[in-house]
């Protein structure tokens, strides 16, 4: 059986509609509660003696696209318990729907705290304009921060490390119960004190699983000398790798001579890549003539007065600090070269086709990189180069030396 809408549908349980406006952009509606009384917040005892009426004015959910005031007609009670504190009391509603002192209504106020805690104060605040809830971005941050987080069962083994609230400006801290994979707190900064007071706080703390720098280590020794400290796996293979990585790049030279590839094929190169090479070539004039004068005994000064490039590049250049090796930047293509390489095999060439594949795999570079890579592999076979005859950045050597043998593919690349 349908039952007709009624307006007091649209307002929240409880209350009655009185009127309704439009005014503007605004919808006006005018309530009060159908109650008979109010409960005092001083004695809790039931009042049903008026005292007066006032109005409320609040902010709730948008009406088929327009922004609503709530008006209610609130009552002050008498409380006729004698030994209570409070002669008079504002009406009060239940939580759940409007709170004592709320400028909005708690459906509302729900809704701006999802808003906050999903974007944030700014962006929240423009979007929220958009939905026709109008809360600046202050509001917004208030709501979420007077929710607060909920409590925290008492951890005992956490992991502590730095998080950026704004990236090499601004850090804190955070911390995280590992045994329940959450994080629990967030500290303001990353001195060791502010740690250190909160892990004092936390006695029953059995094992800190931190980085390898000094300051939380400290921190942690002195606010819970009985925990153990272990480094995270994180900063274990964080470290293994930066190291590594390291030490393939010092062997880049050996490398590059291996591989075969010091010298470059113009005729592989992408016509950005080209310009760079050009510019290379030029420099490696320059280097040349100024060290073939130095060789017959010019001075610094005859050799800046001849070739005309600054006295400070000419003693680099002399003293072998300029480091002249081309190389073709590493590309948005490199995670996905070895399926490539794959799909080439089996022949499928043709570019468009490939990065259609590729976007359906996640790849977000554009048409022409995966154009230039399969013309530059259709001149490589032309010039019947074998390989493209590209050296692979440090990174790349590594990644190919850490992978297992079987996951590599023919080319490696
Ligand atoms: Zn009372």
């Amino acid at each position: 059986m349908p039952h007709s809408l009624r307006p007091a549908a649209f307002v929240p349980a409880g209350f009655h509609v009185e009127n309704a406006v439009q005014d503007g952009a605004i919808t006006i509606i005018t309530v009060r509660h159908t109650s008979k009384s109010s409960q005092c917040p001083g004695c809790a005892t039931i009042a049903e003696r008026v005292h007066s009426r006032y109005l409320r004015c609040l902010a709730d959910l948008p009406l088929a696209g327009r922004q609503v005031r709530l008006v209610v007609i609130a009552r002050r009670f008498r409380c006729d318990v004698a030994s209570c504190r409070r002669a008079i009391f504002t009406e009060r509603f239940s939580a759940d729907v409007l709170a004592p002192w709320a400028r909005r209504t708690a459906r509302l106020d729900c809704l701006v705290h999802h808003l906050g805690l999903a974007l944030g104060g700014r962006p929240a605040a423009s979007f929220a304009r958009r939905l026709m809830l109008p809360v600046s971005n202050d509001t917004l941050l208030r709501a979420v921060r007077r929710r607060g987080c909920p409590p925290f069962p008492t951890p005992t083994v956490i992991g502590i490390d730095d998080w950026a609230w704004k990236r090499n400006q601004r850090y804190g801290t955070i911390i995280c119960d590992l045994e329940r994979r959450r994080p629990i707190r967030l500290l303001p900064d990353r001195e060791p004190a502010t740690a250190q007071a909160w892990l004092a706080a936390q006695p029953q703390i059995d094992i800190v699983a931190r980085d390898r720098g000094g300051a939380y280590s400290l921190a942690a020794t002195k606010a819970l000398p009985q925990a153990i400290q272990v480094a995270d796996r994180w900063h274990l293979m964080e470290n293994a790798s930066h190291a590594f990585l390291d030490a393939v790049r010092k062997s880049m030279r050996q490398i590059r001579s291996a591989i075969g590839a010091a010298t470059v094929d113009p005729a592989l190169l992408t016509a950005a890549e080209h310009i760079q090479y050009e510019g290379y070539l030029r420099r490696e004039d320059a280097n040349a003539a100024i060290l073939e004068r130095a060789k017959n005994g010019a001075p610094i000064k005859q050799i800046v007065r001849e070739t005309g490039h600054s006295r400070g590049l000419v003693r680099r250049i002399l003293r072998n600090q300029r480091s002249d090796v081309f190389r073709t930047r590493e590309s948005s293509l490199e995670p996905y070269l070895p399926w490539l390489d794959a799909q080439w095999a089996a022949g499928l060439q043709n570019g468009s086709e490939l990065w259609r594949h590729l976007k359906r795999q996640g790849f977000r570079g554009c048409l022409r990189v995966v154009s230039e890579w399969a013309g530059r592999r259709r001149r490589a076979e032309k010039a019947n180069a074998g390989s493209l005859r590209r050296v692979p950045s440090a990174r790349t050597i590594a990644r190919l030396m850490t992978t297992g043998r079987d996951a590599l593919s023919k080319s490696g690349l």
